[in-house]
C-alpha cells in the first residue's frame, strides 16, 4: 500500500537503519543523506521516510509530505552553504529519465556549475 514500508526497497532500508548512510539532517518525515557516488561537491538526497516510488505518487497521495521533502532539500542547501550560490534539487522520475532507486528521492546538488538544460 502506498506510504507503507517496502521490505525490497533500499532506501526503506536506510530508514530504518538496516543500511548504513551518512545522514546530514532528519525530520520527523524525511531524512537527508549523501550520495553514495557524489556528481557534484554537495550531493545529499532527501527522502520522505513512507515509501512512494516517484514524486507524482507522493504529490498526490501525500501533499503535505511532498512539501515536507522539498522543505528539507532547502534546510539541507542552508546547512551546506550553498543557499546563496544556488543549488539545484533533481527528482529522477521512471528508469528512461534515470531513477534507479524506487523510492522518491531529492537530488539536491551544488558547488559546481550546473548546466542548463541539463543531461
Ligand atoms: P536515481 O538514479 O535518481 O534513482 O538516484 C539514486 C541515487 O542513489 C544515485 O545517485 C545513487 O548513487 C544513490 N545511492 C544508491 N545507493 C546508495 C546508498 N546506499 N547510499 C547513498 N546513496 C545511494
Ligand atoms: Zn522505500
Amino acid at each position: 500500500m502506498a506510504g507503507e514500508p517496502d521490505a525490497h526497497c533500499l532506501f526503506c532500508k536506510i530508514v530504518a537503519g538496516e543500511v548504513p548512510a551518512t545522514t546530514v539532517l532528519e525530520t520527523e518525515t524525511t531524512v537527508a543523506f549523501r550520495d553514495i557516488n557524489p556528481q557534484a561537491p554537495t550531493h545529499v538526497l532527501v527522502i520522505p521516510r513512507a515509501h512512494y516510488p516517484n514524486a507524482a505518487s507522493l504529490a498526490t497521495g501525500a501533499p503535505a509530505l511532498a512539501a515536507d521533502v522539498l522543505a528539507t532539500a532547502g534546510a539541507v542547501a542552508e546547512q551546506e552553504g550553498v543557499e546563496d550560490s544556488g543549488y539545484r534539487i533533481v527528482l529522477n522520475t521512471g528508469s528512461g529519465a534515470g531513477q534507479t532507486v524506487f523510492h522518491v528521492h531529492a537530488h539536491v546538488l551544488a558547488g559546481r556549475g550546473l548546466e542548463w538544460p541539463p543531461g
